[in-house]
C-alpha cells in the first residue's frame, strides 16, 4: 500500500465538504441512532424520519378503519404498478414498464424464465461466477425445473455464443462494486441473439440508471438497499414494453390476470407488467417502499452520484493516508458503484469491533471488509471518524479479543 500523492486529507476538509454538500438536508430526513455511523445502506438501508408515521397511518386509519374498503378508497390495489412508475423514474424506464412487488429472487425467476421462453430454440444462462449467490441458485434451480438440456453456465460475458438465452448480470459486484457498462454489455448480447437479465439490486437509488436507453430487457431489483425500503421491503421488475406483447410468466396468479375480480377459471394474462403479479400485494411493505422511494426521488441522481464517487474515492484515500502497515489491500475499483472493499485475512472479528465501537459495515467471506455510502445520509466527517476508529481496532488488536470471534447467523 503506498502512500496517496495529494495532500494528507485533515478532518477540517471534511467537515468544510459537509457544509456545501447539497445533499446535505437529507441526513435529517432518516432516523439514525445517536452514535453509529452507518456505512452499510447497500445492505439494509436506513429507515426515513417519515416512515412510521406513515405506517401508523396505514395500520390504524386504512386498515384499522378502512378494512376491506381501503383495497379501492386508499388505492392499495394500485400500490404495485403506482409505486413500479416512480422506480420506473429512477431507473430510466418508462411508465407502464415496472411493478414494485415480491423479492428480487422471485422476480429473478419470473425474468429468467420469461427470457428464456422467448428463445425457445437455445438453452443457455450465463452469468459471472462471482454474481450474487441467490441469482446463481434461482438460474440453476430454474435450469433444473426446465430439464430438456437448460443449464446455468458460469463465464465473463466474453464467452456470449449461439447457444445463450440469456445473459444474466448483476450492475454493481456485490463484494467488490464493481459497475459493469450496461449499454456496452447489453449491446454484445443482443449482437450474439441473447437477451439479458439485469440486477439493478446494488445500483438502483444510486447509480444514473438508463433501463430503456441501454436496451435492457429485463431488470430486477430490490427495494431495501439504497430504495431505504425497510428490512424485507418488495423488490421490483422491469419488462422492456416490446417485449410486453409476448411475455409469457411462469407464475399465473390471479392478480396478474386481465380480470382477476371475474373469477374467470381460466387464466387471461393482464396486459403489459401488470401481468407479472402473483398474488396479493403486502400493503405494509409497498407503503414502506413509498417512503424511500419518495426521499430517493427528491434528490437528483447526478448530485447523488457525484457524492458517492468523491466519498468512495475518500474513504480509501483516508485508510490508505492513516492506516498504512496495518495488514489491509483496499479494493477501490475505478468504475464502481457506491462501496469499497478492503481486504484483511481477520475480516470478521475486524468488523465485528468495528460494530462495537460504532462503525457498521459488513463482511463477506472470506476476507471483505465491505463499506456501502448512502449519499443521502452519510456525511463526509464521518468518512473521518469512521477510518479513525478502523485504525484504532488495527492498531490496539481489540478484534483479538474472544467476543469479536463469535459468527451471527447474519454476516
Ligand atoms: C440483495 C441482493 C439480492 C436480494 O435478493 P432477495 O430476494 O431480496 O433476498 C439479490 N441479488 C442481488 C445482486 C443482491 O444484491
Amino acid at each position: 500500500m503506498s502512500a496517496p500523492a495529494q495532500r494528507p486529507i485533515t478532518r477540517e476538509a471534511l467537515v468544510a465538504l459537509d457544509h456545501a454538500d447539497p445533499l446535505g438536508g437529507f441526513r435529517d430526513r432518516f432516523a439514525l441512532p445517536p452514535g453509529v455511523i452507518y456505512l452499510d445502506g447497500n445492505s439494509l438501508g436506513a429507515l426515513p424520519a417519515a416512515t412510521p408515521a406513515r405506517l401508523a397511518e396505514v395500520l390504524t386509519r386504512e386498515w384499522g378503519e378502512g378494512l376491506i374498503r381501503s383495497w379501492n378508497q386508499h388505492g392499495w390495489i394500485d400500490l404495485p404498478l403506482r409505486l413500479g412508475d416512480k422506480i420506473a423514474r429512477l431507473t430510466g424506464a418508462p411508465p407502464g414498464s415496472v411493478i414494485a412487488a415480491d423479492s428480487t429472487s422471485v422476480n429473478l425467476f419470473k425474468a429468467l424464465s420469461a427470457a428464456l421462453a422467448l428463445r425457445p430454440e437455445r438453452r443457455v444462462i450465463l452469468s459471472q461466477p462471482g454474481n450474487f449467490p441467490t441469482d446463481l441458485y434461482i438460474a440453476e434451480g430454474l435450469a433444473r425445473l426446465l430439464g430438456r438440456d437448460h443449464v446455468l453456465r458460469l463465464a465473463e460475458p466474453e464467452a456470449l455464443d449461439s447457444s445463450v438465452a440469456v445473459l444474466m448480470l448483476t450492475q454493481v459486484d456485490y463484494r467488490s462494486g464493481r459497475l459493469l457498462d450496461m449499454a456496452g454489455l447489453t449491446a454484445a448480447a443482443h449482437a450474439a441473439g441473447a437477451l439479458v437479465v439485469w440486477d439493478l439490486s446494488h445500483s438502483a437509488g444510486v447509480v444514473p440508471i438508463d433501463l430503456a436507453g441501454s436496451g435492457a430487457d429485463f431488470a430486477v431489483g430490490c427495494g431495501y438497499k439504497y430504495l431505504n425500503g425497510g428490512p424485507g421491503a418488495p423488490g421490483f421488475l422491469y419488462v422492456a414494453p416490446a417485449l410486453h406483447a409476448r411475455l409469457e410468466l411462469p407464475m399465473t396468479g390471479w392478480l396478474g390476470h386481465a380480470a382477476p375480480f371475474a373469477f374467470e377459471p381460466t387464466y387471461r394474462p393482464a396486459p403489459g407488467i401488470a401481468r407479472a403479479a402473483v398474488g396479493t400485494p403486502p400493503i405494509l411493505g409497498l407503503s414502506a417502499l413509498e417512503v424511500g422511494l419518495d426521499l430517493a426521488l427528491a434528490a437528483p441522481i447526478a448530485e447523488i452520484r457525484a457524492k458517492s464517487l468523491r466519498q468512495t474515492a475518500l474513504f480509501a484515500q483516508l485508510v490508505a493516508q492513516e492506516c498504512d502497515g496495518l495488514g489491509l489491500r483496499i479494493l477501490l475499483e475505478p468504475e464502481r458503484g457506491s462501496q469499497v472493499a478492503l481486504a484483511h485475512p481477520q475480516a470478521y472479528p475486524i468488523m465485528q469491533a468495528l460494530i462495537a465501537s460504532g462503525v457498521i459495515g459488513d463482511v463477506r467471506a472470506p476476507d471483505i471488509l465491505r463499506f456501502g455510502f448512502a449519499p443521502l445520509y452519510v456525511g463526509f466527517a464521518e468518512i473521518w471518524d469512521a477510518v479513525q476508529v478502523l485504525r484504532e481496532v488495527l492498531r490496539s488488536g481489540v478484534w483479538r479479543e474472544a467476543r469479536f470471534q463469535t459468527r451471527a447467523a447474519v454476516t
